[in-house]
């Protein structure tokens, strides 16, 4: 079995210290940051560096760096631009009011990464690497951090198949980077209810499919959906799971809850085919603190669509790092269209949403020891 599935074994200090740091010559002036970092559209700007790493059947992970950011330069034979051989993260690091710098279960990403990369036939990189290859990113640039409300550096690694070749097997040679992005809140006029189009025309994943992988294919199957659900004026697009009776799965980009009148809070289960977000356990575990009912279970379209026209489904919510937690204010599909708690933001809702990114923001205290100082 693998031995890369291990937490972290060595400080973060020593961790970054295997990172060669190559200073970019042109860092943007300060002014010019401090203007981008004011108010950033999501994933539009970028910090001056970049971590890497490259992988060899030979060789094994080596050549750690960070090195200014810039384009990449790829052979177009490159196995990733025809297969689709990619993984990626999302994670975020968070300014403290006393200056420090944070990041949320990041060793959650790195596992999530390893098995991402072993369902796409990619080498794991050890969870160690990925810890390490974020932090010193985070080290280098760690005055693009910003420290508005809800502001955060975003934290994308990604794996890509850099091997020359068009022959069809797993690559040789791999390449993982680590980008950083600063955001502001990801809702400019304050959180808002989304409208949900249920798709059953497509799916985004099936039974032993790359569901459960943090992958570029998977978002690329939810494009189209998601365009016709903007035609019709939604929001997003919740997937089910393919099977003969329907049962829901999550969106494109987000897994999500169903609060009920009795106080219990339902998310479908794990099933393969589903994200395992970590928002997604943190307020599984947030909830049950507060001493309420999660179930995780087969959660069938008929059931759902009977709670929600009974009246017994009160809240719903979509959840995942970008947005953290946002309330679902209607739910449709071919079928039926129900208004959720008059199309409001739900108040379970918006207290769990609060209290995680209390925690995430370092004001209140991380009873489960989630937080981890990156600078
Ligand atoms: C990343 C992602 C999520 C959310 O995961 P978090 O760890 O909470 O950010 C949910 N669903 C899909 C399909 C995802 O790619």
């Amino acid at each position: 079995m693998s031995t890369t599935l291990t937490s972290q074994t060595r400080s973060l200090d020593e961790l970054v210290s295997q990172f060669s740091v190559h200073r970019s010559t042109s860092p943007l002036p300060v002014e010019e940051r401090v203007a981008l970092t004011a108010s950033p559209k999501f994933g539009t700007v970028f910090t001056d560096h970049m971590t890497r790493m490259t992988w060899t059947v030979d060789e094994g992970w080596h050549n750690r760096r960070v090195e200014p950011y810039g384009p990449l330069h790829m052979d177009p034979a490159a196995a990733v631009l025809h297969y689709g051989q990619e993984i990626f993260e999302g994670l975020k690091a968070y300014r403290h009011a006393d200056g420090s710098v944070w990041s949320f279960r990041p060793e959650q990403n790195a596992l999530r990464y390893a098995l991402s990369a072993r369902r796409l036939a990619l080498p794991e990189l050890p969870v160690d690497d990925f810890l390490g290859s974020v932090a010193a990113l985070v080290r280098t640039d760690v005055d693009w951090v910003p420290s508005g409300e809800e502001a955060s550096l975003y934290l994308r690694p990604f794996m890509i198949a850099s091997e020359v070749f068009l022959g069809v097997r797993p690559t040789h040679e791999a390449e993982h980077l680590v980008i950083a992005s600063p955001v502001g809140p990801y809702f400019d006029k304050g959180v808002h209810p989304v409208n949900i189009w249920i798709s059953r025309d497509y799916a985004r994943a099936g039974r032993g499919g790359t569901g459960e992988a943090k992958c570029g294919g998977n978002y690329a199957a939810s494009l189209l959906p998601q365009q016709e659900a903007g035609k019709r004026g939604f929001d997003q697009v919740c997937f089910l799971d393919g099977g003969q009776t329907p049962a829901l799965e999550e969106l494109g980009g987000m897994n999500v809850f169903f609060v009920h009148d009795d106080g219990t809070v339902v998310t479908p289960a794990l099933s393969g085919s589903i994200l395992r977000g970590v928002t997604r356990s943190s307020i599984i575990q947030l909830l049950t603190d507060r001493g309420l009912t999660v179930r995780e279970e087969h959660l069938t379209l008929d059931a759902l669509r009977d709670g929600l026209e009974k009246g017994r489904i009160v809240e719903a919510f979509a959840c995942g790092t970008a947005a953290v937690v946002t309330p679902i204010g209607r739910l449709a599909d071919n079928d039926f269209d129900v208004t959720i708690n008059n199309g409001e933001s739900g108040t379970l809702t918006m207290d769990i949403r609060r209290e995680l990114t209390d925690i995430q923001y370092g004001r209140r205290p991380d009873p489960h020891g989630w937080m981890t100082r990156l600078a």
